[in-house]
């Protein structure tokens, strides 16, 4: 079961950033979609992170404006929205469960031990496929999202 939800959540995973653009230093999770680099240091964002930042200086902006200056599929950031990852957008009421142990949470779809978790894992699993080919550029640390994701409306 939690395998299950384990696995669910993986495959809608988004755009977590894996090795250091700068470097090739496996990117280590730091929170709220933030991710520094263990050899440089440099940092960098996922998907959540870039639309959290650039909400935070520009709160009610678009979805346009969002993608335009995040680079961030329309998609992309609708399902962030419509998942009510940002605590800019109220969740009254609403009722969210870690999705991996069912832990009662404020935000986002992960009780922090298990986002941590989660991080943890895609680092170890980063680290042992830099070693492995360390003459390329690994095209398995890339987590890509499973492609078709239904489409509502918001
Ligand atoms: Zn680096
Ligand atoms: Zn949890």
């Amino acid at each position: 079961m939690a395998d299950e939800r384990r696995k669910a959540f993986l495959a809608q995973e988004i755009h977590r950033p894996t090795i250091c653009q700068a470097c090739g230093g496996v990117l280590v999770f730091k929170g709220v979609g933030e991710f520094v680099c263990e050899d440089c240091g440099a940092k960098e964002y996922d998907d959540y992170g870039k639309v959290r930042n650039y909400l935070e200086r520009h709160r009610g902006a678009n979805v346009a404006e969002i993608s335009d200056m995040t680079g961030v599929s329309h998609k992309a950031i609708r399902d962030l929205i419509k998942e009510k990852r940002f605590d800019v957008i109220d969740n009254k009421g609403g009722y969210l469960r870690c999705e991996m142990c069912g832990e009662n949470i404020t935000t986002g779809r992960l009780c922090p031990k298990c986002e941590e978790n989660y991080h943890r894992q895609v680092e170890k699993a980063a680290r042992a496929d830099r070693k492995r080919n360390l003459s390329g550029y690994g095209e398995s640390a890339h987590l890509e999202q499973g492609s078709k994701r239904f489409t509502r409306e918001r």
